[in-house]
């Protein structure tokens, strides 16, 4: 290193520019940070915490991995991204930016602790919130009785008696769903959701309960999982796991206005992948989605860099 040299070097340790900034340490984003480690790429992963099943104790579907603790899974992929020397840091992103510098940084992000990282390339992979029907004690139950995708969660309540509370256009369809799981399943219509008679007749065709009186209260049990529902009509109902349709909300937010990668937008450097960019991702199709964009980001940066060199 020259004299010359010497800011350029300070100040490339203070702000170094990564090939990649991955937001999210979920199943997504840390199979895409260990597809770039292995690519023997300078990989940055953000993340602030808050992964969507960190209501439920165990994983189901995850070849594998059946069983397992959603936070043993993330605490398994941070040890193996760390040890291809990926770094991590606790930080809450709230923007992304593209930009042009002419040192090779395309992309700006920002935290809400007030610091600015600088990529080639990033990965959002921060996941979604799943917001509840307005029931009293549903939300404190999710993950605990409540859940929404019965292959995950559906098994273990097998001949068990089980609900389908109503939520949006498709609920008895997912109530028909259910009754592969058990014939014990009665559909709990609520709120806005107004069953058809023509629906109802095909729900009763295959032996699923109809229940019209609205729900009061979810109710929990000692051990602090579902027992039931309190009816409008006063009676109560015993259950033990009660399935619904959560509105999905990307976390994305830090993304507004920006082009995310893709056939129209060839040049950005932004990939978005697993439940930030599709509600039905589970962990194994979020983990896929997270390799399968570690490849095209490293064929990315490759480009980048045969690009480059022919400027020379
Ligand atoms: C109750 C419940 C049970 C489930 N059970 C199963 C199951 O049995 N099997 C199964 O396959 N799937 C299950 N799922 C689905 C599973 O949670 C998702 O498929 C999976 O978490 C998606 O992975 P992801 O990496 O896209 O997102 P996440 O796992 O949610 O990870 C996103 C990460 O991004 C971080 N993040 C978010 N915003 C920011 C930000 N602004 N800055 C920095 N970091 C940020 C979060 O802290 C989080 O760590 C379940 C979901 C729920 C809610």
């Amino acid at each position: 290193m020259t004299q010359l040299d010497a800011p350029q070097h300070a100040a490339e340790n203070e702000n170094p520019l990564w090939d990649t900034i991955v937001i999210g340490a979920g199943p997504a984003g840390l199979s895409a940070a260990l597809m770039l480690t292995r690519g023997r790429r300078r990989v940055l992963v953000l993340d602030h915490g808050v992964p969507r099943n960190r209501f439920t104790d165990h994983m189901h579907g995850v070849l594998g991995h059946e069983g397992l603790a959603p936070g043993e899974l993330r605490r398994l992929g941070r040890a193996e991204v760390e040890a291809h020397e990926g770094v991590f840091d606790e930080a809450e992103v709230v923007s992304v930016t593209p930009i042009g510098g002419d040192d090779g940084a395309r992309v700006h992000v920002a935290t809400k602790d007030g610091r600015a990282f600088r990529a080639r390339t990033v990965v959002v992979a921060t996941g979604l919130r799943d917001e509840l029907p307005n029931v009293p004690g549903l939300r404190a139950l999710w993950g605990r009785g409540v859940y929404a995708c019965p292959f995950c969660d559906g098994y273990e309540y097998r001949d068990r008696p089980i609900a389908v509370l109503a939520a949006g256009e498709h609920s008895d369809l997912k109530a028909h769903l259910l009754r592969q799981w058990s014939g014990d399943l009665v559909l709990l219509v609520n709120g806005s959701f107004t069953l058809g008679e023509a629906e109802a007749r095909s729900l009763a065709a295959r032996g699923v309960r109809v229940e019209r009186s609205g729900v009061d209260e979810v109710l929990a049990g000692t051990d602090g999982r579902v027992r039931g529902v309190r009816l409008a009509n006063g009676s109560e109902l015993e259950l033990e796991a009660i399935f619904t349709n959560p509105t999905f909300v990307p976390l994305t937010g830090m993304l507004d206005g920006v082009d995310i990668r893709g056939p129209e937008h060839p040049e950005s450097r932004v990939w978005v992948v697993g439940n930030a960019g599709d509600p039905r991702a589970n962990v194994p199709v979020s983990i896929g989605q997270g390799a399968a964009a570690g490849g095209d980001v490293a064929f990315a940066l490759l480009m980048d860099e045969i690009a480059a060199a022919g400027r020379v």
